[in-house]
């Protein structure tokens, strides 16, 4: 994780002006305060599948092998906490890495179409098990100058939500277009909705509206964040219209 300090303005000049203002003193402590929070919610997270796995091996251990229906649930959650302990770090990784950059790599020419597609073929089998039809309409002709696998990560992200948080058998739109030179993509779901109170949080790492629900969803907490940072390397915006029950929509704007 790199430390967010390094890379704001206010220290650049307080290192070569010398002169320090309340402004200043206040957003370096906002800093340090985010930095030593996410910190704390990553080891909390990181300890959470970990002392479940060490208790079920324990219980193991202590003979609940000997019962073979028993000890195959216990392994059964042991590789399901064991596998949400692998994306978490995945997750941590990415972010920390889309963190430090200031502008992406490996930029090359791609159709988004294409890309879309490849998201559709990922996460196809997730959608079916639930009876969710994906709905895709793209304006075949865009192509972006990025880097795809971010561009894909973000979008894999937003379908894999509105697949989660949905209803039996509803739908995910997945649409994009063009208008004055802007790009304009949206994830659209008919799933159960995010409340207007918690619309400026959800971005936040590890914020989640349902703890519990996130949690069996395999969720991690960060898949937002990792969005809103993929958005905001190409300077481009995002935004949600949802509310409560009546589905869920994430409008991306990229000036590409
Ligand atoms: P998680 O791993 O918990 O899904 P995210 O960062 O991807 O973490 O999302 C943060 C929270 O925002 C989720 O826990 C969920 O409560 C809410 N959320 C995200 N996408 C949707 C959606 N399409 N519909 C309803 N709620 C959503």
């Amino acid at each position: 994780y790199t430390n967010p300090i390094k890379n704001t303005d206010t220290v650049r000049s307080v290192n070569s002006g010398g002169v320090i203002t309340l402004h200043d003193v206040t957003s370096v402590k906002k800093l340090e305060q985010i930095r030593t929070e996410f910190v704390s919610n990553v080891t909390h997270e990181l300890k959470t599948p970990l002392t479940s796995i060490r208790g079920f091996v324990e219980t193991l251990k202590n003979g609940a092998i000997e019962d073979t229906a028993v000890a195959a649930k216990f392994l059964d959650i042991i590789d399901i906490e064991a596998e949400r302990l692998y994306m978490l770090i995945n997750d941590i990784l990415q972010l920390s890495e889309i963190e430090g950059m200031r502008k992406d790599d490996n930029i090359m020419e791609t159709n988004l179409n294409t890309i879309i597609g490849e998201v559709v073929l990922i996460l196809e089998a997730a959608a079916q098990k639930k009876g969710v039809r994906l709905i895709v309409e793209v304006d075949q002709t865009i192509n972006l100058l990025v880097n795809k696998n971010r561009i894909k990560q973000m979008l894999i992200n937003l379908v894999d939500n509105a697949i989660k948080y949905n209803v039996e058998n509803g739908a995910v739109y997945i649409r994009a277009g063009r208008s004055s030179g802007k790009t304009y993509i949206s994830i659209k779901d008919t799933g159960i909705g995010i409340s207007e109170k918690h619309h400026s949080r959800i971005f936040e790492r590890f914020y989640r509206v349902d703890k519990g629900r996130s949690r069996n969803m395999g969720g991690t907490g960060l898949g937002l964040s990792i969005v809103k940072h993929i958005v905001n390397l190409y300077s481009g915006d995002i935004r949600v219209v949802s509310q409560q029950g009546q589905g869920t929509e994430f409008l991306i704007q990229l000036p590409l």
